[in-house]
């Protein structure tokens, strides 16, 4: 099993609280033991963060725009590994 690109997949949906207990625990022990995983983790909150903000202005908070998240997110990557 590829333990960091499943937690990494499922990330956003565990953030934004939509696993059940089931399925998040395996991602939240995953991410307890990988520093890569946890940087990623930071990522998501911040993306959350923004596009909160955007989808306020846009239209509804728990739909944000496939597009939207993704050029944030790229960003917000491009930022912390720069
Ligand atoms: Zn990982």
């Amino acid at each position: 099993m590829s333990d960091c690109d499943g937690a990494k997949g499922k990330l956003y949906e565990l953030l934004r609280g939509e696993l059940c207990a089931e399925d998040s625990a395996p991602i939240r022990e995953h991410l307890a033991e990988c520093p890569e995983c946890q940087g990623e983790e930071d990522v998501c909150r911040q993306l959350m963060g923004v596009v909160k903000r955007a989808c306020i202005e846009e239209r509804d908070a728990n739909c944000p725009p496939e597009q939207l998240r993704d050029a944030i997110l790229s960003s917000l990557r491009g930022a912390t590994s720069a």
